[in-house]
């Protein structure tokens, strides 16, 4: 019974993915071969999430394996299982360069476009290794050998449990694994409360719980880790850097490079706190404006219908998901800010429209 519980479920995940290039992958697979995993700059929880239980798995199959990330891990991220066998490019970029021009077969994870790298764009568009896409931004470029990429789905981590278990190997996944994509997923969905519609989602989850992973306990180690400074930074944001356009259903906080260092910033700092200008009653769209030595970084938030995807591609370089996005400036904050401010009217209807929607149960 349980058997044929897991092999219809193959079948389900299977249609998941465009079978001709999963089969494709899959013979890829079937001699060891030096393989990277990678992901983007500034990885969050599900970037490294999806890239340590891959390399992990991979490793396990008989492959060379090593993960690459462009730079380190946020503090809140730093007790994940494998973290110490990651080649961090910031600090090894000779090492990493080698493994690069030399691996077989590279996994890019969590991103949709090689200059997410950042840092080592160039030596992966010249790396002769079958580049492979595991991902579920929007538009994703045509950089890829192969491409798996899946946009209605909660976060990487979900599809490499999916790509896992298509290759029949959900049996081998041990806690470490689970444990690593159960926070890309709960990541990638704000703790379930976005991108989380799909049952499929908690029915990976609740194999995840079965494997092992103490949900409660990892919760508390993602989001129960903010610094005395990083909680002072929050408290900053709200009371001082909030504005607030509820004629427009838009609210977004802006913080200068005086700002960071006065509340000693440390990468990951500012992680979700977009999300609390969202959380305001009637706003359907937030952003955050964070200054940086070359650009003005921006995070985009919305609920409902209102796509800051779209709002992200036509004003600032940028993109991502409907609901999360990001993008950059590269004027002063000033005019970042009144440029922003005078893009809103022309979104008004649907923002306020978005707003209502928010507000009521849907029929
Ligand atoms: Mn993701």
């Amino acid at each position: 019974m349980c058997s044929l519980i897991i092999k219809n479920f193959n079948i389900s995940v299977l249609h998941k993915f465009n079978p001709d290039t999963l089969s494709k992958v899959l013979q890829l697979l079937e001699t060891p071969s030096e393989i990277v995993v990678t992901s983007h700059y500034n990885p969050d929880g599900d970037a490294l999430g999806s890239s340590l239980a891959l390399s992990s798995y991979l490793r396990r199959k008989g492959h060379s394996v090593r993960t690459i990330i462009p730079n380190d891990f946020p503090e809140f991220l730093n007790w994940m299982p494998g973290r110490e066998d990651t080649v961090i490019y910031f600090h090894k970029s000779k090492t990493a360069n080698e493994l690069l021009a030399n691996a077989g077969i590279i996994f890019c994870l969590d991103f949709n476009s090689i200059p997410r790298v950042n840092l080592f764009a160039d030596k992966l568009f010249e790396a002769k290794g079958k580049k492979i896409l595991i991902d579920h931004h929007l538009q994703p470029e045509d950089h890829f050998d192969l491409t798996l990429s899946v946009i209605n789905t909660s976060s990487t981590s979900e599809l490499v449990f999916d790509f896992i278990d298509a290759s029949g190997d959900a049996d081998i996944m041990d806690k470490a694994m689970a444990e690593c994509l159960y926070v890309g997923i709960m990541t990638d969905t704000g703790s379930f409360s976005f991108a989380c519609n799909h049952p499929h989602t908690y029915e990976v989850v609740s194999r995840l719980v079965r494997i092992g992973v103490d949900t409660e306990q990892v919760h508390r180690l993602v989001y129960d880790t903010y610094s005395e400074s990083r909680m002072r930074l929050l408290g900053f944001c709200l009371s001082e850097r909030m504005v607030v356009l509820s004629e427009l259903g838009t609210a977004y906080i802006w913080l200068t490079k005086e700002d960071l260092s006065r509340f000693d910033f440390k990468p990951g700092d500012t992680e979700g706190v977009v999300n609390y200008a969202l959380s305001i009653k009637n706003i359907s769209f937030a952003a955050l404006f964070t200054e940086k030595s070359d650009r003005i970084r921006i995070s985009f938030r919305s609920k409902g219908d209102y796509s800051v995807n779209n709002f992200a591609r036509e004003h600032y370089q940028g993109g991502g998901h409907r609901n999360a996005a990001g993008g950059d400036s590269f004027e002063s904050m000033e005019l970042t800010l009144m440029n922003f401010q005078a893009l809103l009217p022309r979104y008004k209807d649907n923002l306020i429209k978005a707003a209502r929607e928010s507000a009521v149960l849907k029929s």
